[in-house]
């Protein structure tokens, strides 16, 4: 048979090569080496197939891609052929290092010197030693390094991980899907694909399974990897890809529609977004503002943080560019599954039980200041919510708005113009928050509730682990039902009640979230126009005697059965 099983978590279906990613780690030789001669031999071996596969780059970015793409490949090959740089290593084999050691040490050097200085221009320079590094290092050892951002034909990625860096890089023209061994429905690379639309599965040992260059079909929406496929797969895939497409264009008729049910009850679905980039495609849906900007994004893929100015100007395009809605901005949530090489993070045994998010925006607050800073100057833009992730005490929250008042009455004293309607809101997202949402909700002005997070911490299970999800599942009765109260404390307490984890788009889920009063439902840009169609065949004034049912759950499939009977699949 030549299916593979796996879990879907990024819907579509996509007809493509595969290309198995390979991330190899640098491990540098012991001792010394023994033959001078044949470590030259290897360094210039090394030279010269770098430079073949710079000009290979070059040539290529210059038939598919911009000048400015080709121009970046020949600064590279000047780089490789610097004479320095080549006497320093050639001098270190001749003091017996093996060539590995020598390429690495001799560039390391230099990118340190340019990352350390303060100059944006030399910080990057010091990337592109990095990547021809990381070339010479892979051909001494035989390999070749893969850019996934020049990958021009139709791929789909076999990789046992992807960073979400790695997936911001790819071109969605080209990888018509991804599958990796790691991950989960809510892993970041999981939602990023979501949002480019990428097919996505996670398959045990893909890498394995598959060779390079065979040809794949992926089934997103079933979990289904197909190797070789028959002309009568291909053909049942086409008509199935065709009826997507067409369901597509058929909903795009909604976008400029506002999200109610049929019984006239309006709930935004607004957008959650990760990169300015993604602004086009919210638009473009017609989300009704944004329910989640994951800033963190800004701050990855580079050397530094983002300035004041540079965050500023990023706000501001958002804010301005939803002069009706509501756009929610969460402050740096760093840590878990999202790393920033330049920020100082401890080794955890439980990254996302760890020194994550507001706890390392409180201890090294000159962060946090920094980006409430851009956000108040901002927030004279447009209509500001400003929202704290993984708040799971009172004091945490009491601590960061006392941080952003006296932000904000420095640049009051300096004359700034500001909004004098910026909403302070927080992430329901740890179970401590949750449990005592009664409480939370007398110190903010709004609530968004982190379904990702939540469900991993209330039912003990990795969000990233393929084998817990059956566990790790929004649908546990413990779950909605602590939602159901967190949704209760806000309206109690008169603040408005959002959703941006995965779970706000999960079909099956929306007539329950209705049923218990949620105010608004954010999601990827791609699965916004659905949502919107679901909710316009929901009668909300006939959920609440089900919803009632629904909480009594006991089980998993008490729940599941009992969502069945307002299940509005198409
Ligand atoms: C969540 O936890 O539900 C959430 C929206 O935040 P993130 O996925 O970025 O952790
Ligand atoms: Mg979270």
């Amino acid at each position: 048979m030549n299916e593979i099983k796996g879990i879907g978590v990024s819907e579509g279906i996509g007809f493509g090569k595969s290309l198995i990613y390979v991330k190899e780690e640098i491990i540098l030789e012991k001792g010394k080496s023994k033959d001078q001669i044949l470590q030259l031999n290897k360094y210039n071996e090394a030279l010269k197939t770098t430079e073949k596969e710079l000009k290979h780059l070059i040539s290529h970015t210059n038939e598919t891609m911009s000048q400015d793409e080709s121009a970046i490949f020949q600064a590279h090959l000047m780089i490789l052929d610097d004479p320095e740089i080549k006497e320093n290593i050639e001098k270190e084999i001749a003091n017996n290092e093996y060539a590995l050691n020598a390429i690495h040490k001799i560039y390391s050097s230099y990118i340190d010197m340019f990352s350390q200085m303060d100059n944006d221009y030399m910080n990057e320079r010091a990337l592109d030693l990095k990547d021809i590094m990381t070339k010479l290092i892979y051909a001494v050892n035989g390999k070749k390094t893969i850019d996934l951002s020049k990958i021009c034909k139709d791929t789909i990625i076999i990789s046992e991980d992807l960073l979400p860096s790695e997936i911001a890089k790819l071109n969605k023209k080209y990888i018509k899907g991804i599958v990796t061994e790691k991950g989960g429905k809510t892993s970041h690379t999981a939602i990023m694909a979501r949002t480019l639309e990428i097919p996505a599965l996670v398959i045990n040992n893909i890498s394995k399974l598959v060779k390079d260059n065979t040809d794949l079909i992926i089934d997103g929406n079933k979990g289904v990897l197909i190797s070789n496929p028959s002309n009568k797969q291909v053909l049942y895939y086409k008509n199935t890809k065709t009826k997507e497409l067409e369901f597509k264009t058929k909903i795009l008729t909604l976008k400029n529609e506002r999200s109610k049910t049929k019984d006239n009850k309006y709930i935004h679905i607004a957008s959650n977004i990760g990169t300015e980039k993604d602004l086009k495609h919210a638009l473009e849906v017609g989300a009704e503002g944004i329910g989640l900007f994951r800033t963190e994004f800004l701050f990855m893929d580079r050397k530094k943080a983002p300035s004041e100015e540079e965050q500023f100007e990023v706000y501001k395009k958002i804010l301005s560019s939803f002069p009706n809605h509501k756009v929610v901005i969460r402050t740096l949530d760093i840590g878990g599954d999202k790393k920033i090489p330049y920020m100082d993070f401890p080794n955890e045994l439980n990254p996302f039980l760890g020194f994550r998010a507001i706890r390392y925006c409180l201890e090294n607050d000159d962060v946090l200041r920094t980006q409430l800073r851009a956000l108040i100057r901002a927030s004279y833009f447009g209509n500001l919510s400003i929202m704290f992730p993984m708040i799971s005490m009172i004091e945490e929250i009491r601590k960061v708005k006392e941080i952003y008042n006296e932000e904000k009455e420095k640049l009051q004293k300096k004359s700034e113009k500001i909004s004098n309607k910026i909403e302070i809101g927080m992430m329901i997202e740890v179970p401590s928050a949750a449990i005592m949402a009664n409480d939370f909700a007398k110190e903010v002005d709004f609530f968004s509730i982190g379904t990702n997070d939540l469900t991993q911490y209330v039912t003990a299970s990795d969000r990233m682990n393929p084998k817990l999800i059956n566990i790790y599942t929004p649908l546990q009765p413990a779950v909605i039902n602590l939602i159901a109260n967190v949704i209760k404390a806000g309206k109690n307490n008169d603040i408005w009640v959002g959703m941006c984890g995965e779970a706000g788009a999960n079909s099956l889920l929306l007539p329950l979230w209705i049923s218990m009063g949620i105010d608004e439902l954010s999601m990827s840009s791609s699965s916004i126009l659905k949502a919107r169609f679901t909710m316009k065949q929901i009668d909300s004034s006939k959920l609440k005697k089900w919803k009632e049912k629904v909480l009594l759950s006991k089980t998993l499939d008490q729940v599941k059965d009992s969502l069945k009977v307002h299940s509005y699949e198409n």
